[in-house]
């Protein structure tokens, strides 16, 4: 993306969420930079409505018919037009004026869209990092194919992609993604046994939406940022490595073939990684409060747990496995997750269920966009077999 004194304008899928909220701070804290053409949501039609009567975006989509009639109804009066269905987000993201997609929808839902957008030529800021879990040859293929860059919002994924900068030739020898170690961090399993949902819901360093907040606890979201960054940067799973960094300071480290390492630091913050995708290559303003080391005369490094965890060893085993292997564990946890905020499942239950089906899942080497959607469509089915 070039340089340009334009306001860039912004769609983001999953506006009313944690990440789409704080994305909306960085418009507003930059009006001269940025403008919203979209914003899309799957329920929330209040905040939605909201947000929409504050930055005047041309279109809405509310994926959930129930309040569609009402929002547009009175978002015409503004001259918003509004769309329902899920079909309608991979249309929003084709409008001609977007300069960049925004995905910061939760799931598999943010699939399809992403295609759309990417085949409509629109630079990605990925957050939806299952999209990448899913289908990463696919989106990976797609987007060379169409000149689209993918720029990580992902804290660690941005850490490595700013640590990259002016080295894109250099070979990598190796990542670090950095892990917090969630709420539970050095538990027994014994102990996790009766962990329930919500002490799982509090995480020591992030506010985040409740499904990737109980895949930080499970480990799982580490996972799932392990084959995000298979993808993001066309490593093999033994060039990644996990190592859990209490104070979430150093966002993530790339060590090259000389052993020389870079790290990107800086308070444990999501606006920031929005902010650098959406003002890429520029760096931006930013009011945010500033590191200081004294404050942390000590920072904390250590072993990643993936036994215990085993979420995040299921995640290198579903990686070395290749094909749909990913796409059908992050469907099971999709099912485990939601079914463990349900109290349906215990919090160990989550991981056992995902292994389960992973081993069990009908695999395909070389899937098309159909094969992607059938394996997830298994995988869940399976998963709520194991539930019942
Ligand atoms: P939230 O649950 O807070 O928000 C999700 C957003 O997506 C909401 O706007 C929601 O609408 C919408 N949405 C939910 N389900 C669907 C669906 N089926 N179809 C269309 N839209 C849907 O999630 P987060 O903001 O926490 O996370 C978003 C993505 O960003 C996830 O992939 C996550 O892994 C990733 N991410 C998040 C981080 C964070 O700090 N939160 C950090 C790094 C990555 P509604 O409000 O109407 O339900
Ligand atoms: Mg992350």
């Amino acid at each position: 993306m070039e340089k340009s004194n334009i306001k860039r304008k912004i769609a983001i899928l999953g506006s009313t969420g944690s990440i789409g909220t704080q994305a909306l701070e960085v418009v507003r804290q930059h009006p001269d930079k940025f403008e919203v053409s979209v914003l899309t949501a799957y329920s929330n039609s209040s905040l939605l409505k909201q947000q929409a009567i504050e930055f005047k975006p041309n279109t809405v989509v509310i994926v959930e018919d129930k309040t569609y009639e009402a929002l547009s109804a009175e978002l015409w009066e503004l001259g918003i037009k509004t769309y329902t269905g899920e079909s309608a987000l991979c249309d929003a993201v084709q409008i001609e004026e977007i300069d960049i997609v925004l995905t910061a929808l939760v799931g598999f839902a943010g699939l399809k869209p992403t295609i759309a957008a990417i085949e409509a030529k629109k630079p990605i800021a990925l957050a939806n990092k299952e999209t990448l879990v899913v289908a990463g040859q696919l989106i990976t293929h797609l987007a060379t194919e169409n000149s689209v860059p993918i720029l990580p919002v992902d804290s660690e994924h941005s850490a490595i992609f700013q640590c990259l900068i002016g080295e894109f030739h250099n070979p990598i020898e190796k990542i670090y993604l950095t892990a917090s170690g969630g709420p539970f961090r050095g538990w027994s399993e014994d102990e996790l046994k009766t962990v329930s949902p919500s002490a799982a819901l509090k995480h020591p360093n992030w506010e985040m939406g409740a499904k990737i907040t109980i895949d930080s606890a499970t480990l799982m979201n580490k996972g799932l940022e392990v084959i995000e960054a298979k993808w993001l940067f066309n490593l093999n799973e033994d060039q990644i490595d996990v190592i859990v960094h209490p104070e979430s300071i150093l966002h993530s480290i790339v060590q090259f073939k000389d052993g020389s390492m870079k790290a990107q630091m800086g308070l444990p913050d999501m606006k920031l990684p929005i902010q650098y995708a959406l003002a890429y290559p520029d760096r931006i303003d930013s009011s945010f409060p500033r590191f200081d080391f004294l404050q942390y005369p000590k920072l904390h490094f250590e072993k990643a747990d993936g036994e215990t965890f085993m979420n995040l060893n299921l995640a290198y085993e579903a990686l070395s496995m290749k094909g749909t292997a990913a796409c059908a564990l992050n469907a099971a946890n999709e099912v485990t997750n939601q079914a463990f905020r349900d109290h349906q499942i215990s919090f160990l239950d989550i991981a056992k269920i995902n292994q389960t089906v992973l081993h069990e899942s009908t695999s395909c080497m070389s899937p098309s966009l159909e094969d992607y959607l059938e394996a997830d469509q298994e995988a869940r089915s399976l998963a709520k077999t194991q539930i019942r």
